[in-house]
């Protein structure tokens, strides 16, 4: 409980749980994903990659660690 715990980054990764506006189909995505994650039933890009982390399009249900 002391700032020392901020001098050590932890990564940042994690899993994100996001349902797709086109089909309400629900499935995890890796927030580090190298590839633009797209729904495993109709298609449609779930988010958008970055240089480290993605940037979801729809809406996340949860955080998972
Ligand atoms: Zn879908």
């Amino acid at each position: 409980m002391t700032a020392k715990k901020d001098m050590i980054p932890k990564p940042r990764t994690k899993f994100l749980r996001l349902k797709c506006q086109g089909c309400g189909n629900e499935q995890n995505v890796f927030s580090a994903a190298s590839r633009q994650p797209k729904c495993l039933a109709c298609n449609s890009v779930l988010a958008q990659t970055t240089a480290s982390r993605i940037r979801t399009k729809t809406k996340i249900i949860k955080e998972l660690e």
